[in-house]
């Protein structure tokens, strides 16, 4: 017999038996939430996993390595991780069964009351604008809560004891999934392409999963959304919005609460003023961040921040780690990490940000993907290239008819760092934007992207 779930919000908890699903982080920080919260916990994954060294954790019971069907039938509640698919057994039993299953991102929200949220989706650029929009809030005086899918779960924002004057979250559309009341002021959607298809069937799935994070905003409220006018399939979602909706588009002249003119952001306010905003800012580079950085201007309008505050924070902030990365300007030549790009649509989007000039990093474990976009981008760009890995000779070959002086096969990353030094020159750009995936020589892009700035720090 199961209890019925209360939601005041918050979700009451307290007695409750919560089985919690997939022993990562989001799970252990749900875990903890369930745990304050008066319920008893067990929580499962199909991977062995070590224990939780943890001392906060050491009330839950685990059951790794496998499910066990009773588990998930008698729980009251089912805490469900972004990674588990929803289709396993065992949740579809517990489903059957009335057991209710919510994310982690819909138990951390009901937590937030009081606190104004900002959601940001979208298949590319995510974790970019979620960290840009928390810098405008910083450079605005703001206590800012940033994180979801990025950083820190949702969880920690109540778990931490602070009081935040907003939220930005990160989010997937795996843990939009599991939404029921989850309800941001401004909720951001900023591309939709063909991805994790496998899980949501078809862009239609994908796209349904990715509008579930406005579902709960309304006009009355004051909510708003704001939606990528240049990608057709978030465009289209504004017909269906239940809230006011303001689009950014790149090009003037078209209907847009923020365009993207000549290198700034022209944010158009709802009495018709018009303010302008420099992207000047190195870790803003490339047209992708130019619709990043107008994303994240929009939403930070919306949410009240000043200009002065959103011009500040667009100065100030740093970029993340392996995306365009600026690592070190030596003898006049810019060394960028953009590791990151573990597939040719990160890497085209990578080189397009620069002009000619490039010696171009790439390689590693190929996806299968056609390099021609990549050459494409390479025509009038591509100085040298350099491959490494085993897809270092196709790279070569697809890219040699595009590239004005040398297309070697180098191998490893230490032999493409000592022949980029001899090939460069001032004004021109070292790029490590590989297009593949790093196991074959490393353990993920992390450590590949780490490894090239030990390699251009140590440079003489
Ligand atoms: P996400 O969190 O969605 O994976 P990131 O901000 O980490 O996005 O960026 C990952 C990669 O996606 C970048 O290295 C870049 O190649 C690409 N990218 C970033 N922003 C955009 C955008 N607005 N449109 C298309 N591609 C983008």
């Amino acid at each position: 017999m199961t209890t019925t779930l209360h939601y005041g919000p918050p979700y009451a908890l307290e007695g409750l038996k919560v089985l919690v699903v997939g022993w990562g982080r989001s799970g252990q920080a749900a875990a903890k939430l369930c745990l304050r919260e008066g319920a008893s916990v067990k929580a499962t994954d199909a991977r062995e996993s070590d224990a939780p060294a943890d001392p906060a954790l050491a009330a839950v019971e685990l059951v790794l390595g496998r499910h066990e069907v009773e588990d998930f039938r008698q729980a009251d509640l089912i805490v469900v991780s972004p990674g588990v698919p929803s289709g396993i057994p065992e949740l579809r039993a517990a489903g059957e069964a009335g057991v209710p299953i919510l994310g982690e991102l819909e138990l951390a929200a009901s937590f937030f009351t009081g606190t104004p949220v900002v959601a940001l989706t979208g298949t590319n650029g995510k974790s970019t604008t979620t960290a840009l929009l928390g810098e405008l809030f910083t450079a605005a005086g703001q206590k800012v809560f940033v994180g979801g899918n990025l950083g820190r779960p949702a969880s920690e924002a109540t778990l931490c004891g602070q009081r935040f004057d907003a939220i930005v979250l990160e989010v997937s559309s795996f843990q939009l999934e599991t939404v029921r009341h989850f309800h941001p002021r401004v909720a951001v959607v900023l591309n939709l392409t063909p991805d994790h298809l496998d899980r949501h069937g078809d862009m239609e799935g994908y796209a349904a999963a990715k509008a579930r994070i406005f579902e709960r905003c309304s006009a009355e409220a004051g909510d708003a959304l704001v939606l990528n006018g240049d990608d057709a399939h978030t465009a289209a979602m504004a017909e269906a919005a239940p809230c006011a909706t303001h689009l950014f588009v790149h090009g003037a002249g078209r209907p847009a609460s923020a365009s993207i003119e000549e290198g700034r952001v022209v944010f158009q306010a709802g009495d018709g003023a018009v303010e302008r905003y420099r992207l000047e800012n190195p870790a803003l580079r490339g047209p992708h961040n130019e619709a990043n950085a107008a994303a994240a201007v929009l939403a930070g309008r919306l949410m009240g921040l000043r200009p002065g505050a959103i011009e500040l924070g667009l100065q100030r902030f740093g970029g993340l780690p392996h995306r365009l990365e600026s690592v070190r300007t030596h003898g006049g030549v810019e060394w960028v990490n953009d590791s990151k790009a573990t597939n040719v649509d990160s890497a085209v989007t990578g080189l397009s940000a620069f002009a000619a000039g490039v010696i171009l990093v790439a390689g590693g474990r190929g996806k299968g993907a056609s390099y021609a976009p990549l050459a494409a981008a390479g025509r009038g760009r591509l100085k040298a290239v350099l491959g490494i890995g085993e897809e270092g000779p196709a790279l070569v070959e697809a890219l040699r008819e595009v590239t004005h002086g040398p297309a070697e096969i180098v191998g490893t990353l230490e032999a493409a760092v000592e022949r980029a030094r001899e090939l460069s020159g001032a004004g021109e750009t070292v790029l490590l934007s590989p297009a593949c995936a790093s196991y074959d020589q490393f353990p993920n892009y992390e450590v590949r992207g780490q490894r090239f700035r030990e390699l251009v720090e140590a440079l003489p």
